[in-house]
């Protein structure tokens, strides 16, 4: 079973939305939570500034107070830079919060880099929130819920994975509420926290119809997003 998804996904509830510009593997993901008059990016992915540009236009992006990475992968924080950058460009005045894995080495060395080449022209804050606990976390009347999900990657003699410290999110406002799973193998935690919610974001990047903790097949994808009120299959090898 294969399946083509036209970009960008687009879902909206009141004034709760979400914008997936992009999420294809190894390429890109970049999406936008719109929750009334707050903007957050997930997975910051290539070609995230065009899209949100796009999408919302500068004064908007200047004013997006979170960032949440689910794992390090470059197509979840290959913009992650150029972001930061126009921000600077643009004379952002606003913090924004940057939401991680602990232990994913990719957001710390980009943040290092940033402060590193920019340190004494940077106009705003960068807050780095690495999450340890899964803890709920709380900004601009929107509760995100971090969960642990299973994710690997293959080291070099293609063979051998080792596990990437990797999380999938729900983000509650007003009542609504949209999982993200981000990339992951069928577990347990996902199971939980996308039944019922009114959408849920799951990934069917698994190439085969055979088990494995790298992605999801089509078929685990598709039970656990019928298990929520409305779902998108993402991440899809294209
Ligand atoms: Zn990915
Ligand atoms: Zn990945």
């Amino acid at each position: 079973m294969t399946l083509h998804q036209n970009y960008p996904l687009r879902w909206q509830k009141k004034n709760f939305s979400i914008n997936i510009f992009c999420s294809i593997p190894n390429i890109a993901t970049g999406i936008l939570i719109k929750a009334d008059k707050a903007y957050f990016v997930v997975d910051p992915g290539d070609g995230i500034l065009r899209d949100l540009n796009k999408d919302i236009g500068t004064k908007n992006i200047l004013s997006i107070s979170n960032a949440f990475i689910t794992h390090g992968h470059h197509d979840h924080v290959g913009g992650l830079w150029t972001l930061l950058t126009y921000m600077r460009v643009m004379h952002k005045k606003s913090p924004i919060s940057i939401h991680f894995p602990y232990d994913c080495v990719e957001i710390d060395s980009i943040y290092n880099a940033f402060l590193k080449v920019y340190s004494k022209t940077i106009p705003y804050r960068i807050k780095l929130k690495p999450i340890k606990n899964n803890n709920r976390i709380k900004s601009k009347e929107v509760t995100i819920n971090p969960f642990p999900v299973v994710h690997k990657e293959y080291l070099q003699d293609g063979i051998s994975t080792r596990k990437v410290p990797a999380l999938g999110y729900k983000f509650s406002f007003n009542g609504m509420n949209i999982c993200y799973g981000g990339d992951t193998a069928y577990c347990i935690e996902l199971v939980k926290h996308a039944k019922n919610s009114d959408l849920a974001i799951i990934e069917a990047g698994h190439d085969s119809d055979t088990h494995d903790d790298i992605h999801m097949t089509m078929q685990e994808a598709l039970s656990i997003g019928k298990s929520a009120k409305e779902f998108f299959l993402v991440h899809v090898p294209e």
